[in-house]
């Protein structure tokens, strides 16, 4: 059939050979279209920027817009596949309970500044502080403050901390990751009134009937900002970091490089090593150095 003009639009989630895309100008704007895509295209992931064009059934997309960042992850064949495009921002998130762990978080932010996306840390769960979880928090909490490490409060409970999170997240496109329990689906609620993100992980209209994918969704904050979440973005650190990458996933132990007696240093105990020099001048955390030899050491230890 005829084709309408071409426009710009954002693809809110992807099933397979169709996308979602919102109309992001004409007379369609804010509309969901379900478009389908022309071969030469590649894959396109929820966030990626498109041209399209009306269709008798819904749309096409045309052509698509260079990504600023994305999350990829390895399928079955262990080949990166991106799942995700032109995330802004990473909220890591931790609760005193269940107890965060300084090693999980650091790997969330290796993979953060892996992925070149900006991470800010988010404590939440804030109600249940006590002097007990204060004396382990807040000697964790400054280490990542030295580091320069953007760090926000809030409690869902409580609601203290929400009107600064709603401010941190506008003008752009974040996911929130971290371990199960500390509040994600909670926060993401508060956020999303009316979005039953069960709902959001939509179904797929295919050959064989409807079933449920758990294909990433991007959602607008009602007060601005967008989201794109499915479940296993907030578990994407857990991901493949190729070891090789893993220093470079520490910012604060970026000036050192280039700075140990023995080239191939592997700073365990070499003579002359920088890191080893730094850590016993206090320039670098005995925290943060020992999750990057534990996140070394388990990736050096999977099959
Ligand atoms: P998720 O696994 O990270 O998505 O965490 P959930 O949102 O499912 O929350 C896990 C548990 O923590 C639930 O029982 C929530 O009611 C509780 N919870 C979430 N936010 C808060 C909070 O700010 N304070 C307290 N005390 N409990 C919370
Ligand atoms: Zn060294």
């Amino acid at each position: 059939g005829e084709l309408g003009p071409e426009q710009h639009g954002l693809i809110i989630s992807h099933f397979g050979r169709q996308v979602d895309v919102e109309a992001l100008a004409g007379e369609q704007q804010g509309q969901i279209i379900r478009c389908h895509m022309r071969t030469h295209l590649g894959q396109l992931v929820t966030g990626d920027r498109v041209i399209w064009r009306p269709s008798p059934d819904g749309g096409v997309v045309v052509a698509t817009e260079a990504r600023h960042s994305q999350l990829q992850r390895p399928n079955n064949h262990g080949e990166l596949k991106p799942v995700a495009a032109n995330i802004d921002q990473i909220v890591i998130t931790f609760a005193p309970e269940p107890r965060a762990h300084a090693n999980l978080i650091d790997r969330y932010l290796v993979a953060s500044e892996l992925s070149e996306i900006e991470p800010v840390l988010l404590l939440n769960k804030i109600d249940l502080l006590n002097d007990e979880n204060r004396a382990w928090l807040e000697p964790m909490l400054e280490i990542y403050q030295q580091i320069g490490y953007r760090i926000l409060e809030a409690s869902t409970s409580s609601t203290e901390g929400l009107i600064e999170l709603k401010a941190a997240l506008q003008d752009r496109i974040s996911v929130f990751v971290g371990q199960s329990g500390v509040g994600k689906s909670s926060l993401i609620n508060a956020l999303l009134p009316g979005v039953d993100l069960r709902v959001g992980a939509l179904s797929e209209q295919s050959g064989k009937g409807r079933h449920t994918t758990t294909t990433a969704r991007l959602f607008h904050f009602p007060e601005g900002g967008d989201l794109i979440d499915s479940p296993g973005i907030r578990e994407f650190a857990l991901w493949h970091i190729p070891a090789e990458d893993v220093l470079q996933g520490f910012r604060e132990f970026q000036p050192l490089l280039g700075h140990c007696r023995f080239r191939d240093c592997r700073h365990e105990q070499e003579p002359g090593c920088a890191f080893l020099q730094a850590l016993e001048n206090g320039e670098i955390s005995e925290q943060r150095f020992n999750s990057y030899r534990q996140i070394l050491n388990s990736l050096n230890m999977a099959p």
